[in-house]
């Protein structure tokens, strides 16, 4: 029986590079969206053409209802979750002087609330305490919680604050029932997210110490790491992969 990988946010970006990743390490593989379903299908699709197994699940993470209704999905069509990776996130682009509630609850619903909802329902399948046999949470935090992020990206920095410490107390919670937690903090990647500031800085890029932004399967990379064996005694940490930023 393969493992099965959640990949929150596994349509685009990060997430999709992740979900292909796994797939092709022998997970079976549950690709969260919200919106770009002909995106997520085409994840689906290639790890299917790689003779791995997925699924396309919609869900906004960040309504309960909806991460409810995903995970008993994944439960009958895939089997337990055995990893989740909490990556779905939205960045945003307002000054504090402009903010309204809708904005800044919109991007604490998406980047910290699904984070919670999805952890809660990972760990009463997970956890040695609820009858499981333990498993693997990777949160998708940002170097924005410990830089400030982009200029009109207090929010989105503050929702990232909030996943370091999360990612951290849950560790403690948790790691005695058999699931490790672990957070990666990426720095600026090349994905779609940067669209909402007219796309990546490249002047930003260049002022990174390694000389460049990072591509989306290096994250990856990462993430399989932790999901792995070869990180078993990882736990409870926050690993930066951001070029030196
Ligand atoms: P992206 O390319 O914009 O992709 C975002 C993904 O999240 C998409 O699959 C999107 O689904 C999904 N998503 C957004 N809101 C959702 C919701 N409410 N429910 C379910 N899915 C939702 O973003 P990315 O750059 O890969 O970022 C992935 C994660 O890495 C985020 O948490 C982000 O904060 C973090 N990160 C990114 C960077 C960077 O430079 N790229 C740096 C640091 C941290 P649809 O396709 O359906 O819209």
């Amino acid at each position: 029986m393969s493992k099965v990988m959640l990949v929150t946010g596994g349509s685009r970006g990060i997430g999709a590079s992740i979900a292909k990743l796994a797939g092709a390490t022998g997970y079976s593989v549950a690709v969260n969206f919200v919106r770009n379903s002909s995106a997520a299908e085409e994840v689906v699709r290639e790890i299917r053409a790689g003779g791995g197994k997925a699924i396309a699940v919609r869900a906004d993470v960040g309504e309960d209802g909806d991460v409810q209704r995903m995970f008993a999905e994944v439960d009958d069509k895939l089997g337990k979750v055995d990893v989740l990776v909490n990556n779905a996130g939205i960045l945003g682009n307002c000054r504090v002087e402009d903010m309204d509630a809708a904005t800044l609850t919109g991007i604490f619903r998406a980047n910290v609330f699904s984070m919670y909802y999805c952890a809660r329902e990972a760990v009463r399948r997970m956890s040695t305490k609820h009858g499981g046999t333990g498993g693997v949470i990777v949160n998708m935090s940002s170097v924005a919680s410990r830089l400030g992020g982009l200029a009109g990206g207090s929010h989105y920095a503050a929702t990232k604050g909030a996943i370091d410490t999360f990612s951290l107390a849950l560790s403690k919670e948790v790691g005695g029932e058999g699931i490790r937690v672990n957070t990666i903090r990426p720095g600026l990647i090349e994905t779609e997210i940067h669209d909402v500031h007219g796309g990546m800085n490249a002047a930003l890029a260049k002022s990174v110490p390694l000389g460049r932004s990072g591509r989306a399967d290096e994250v990856a990379r990462v993430a399989l790491w932790l999901a792995s064996e070869d990180a078993s005694y990882v736990h409870g940490a926050i690993v930066d992969v951001a070029g030196g930023r």
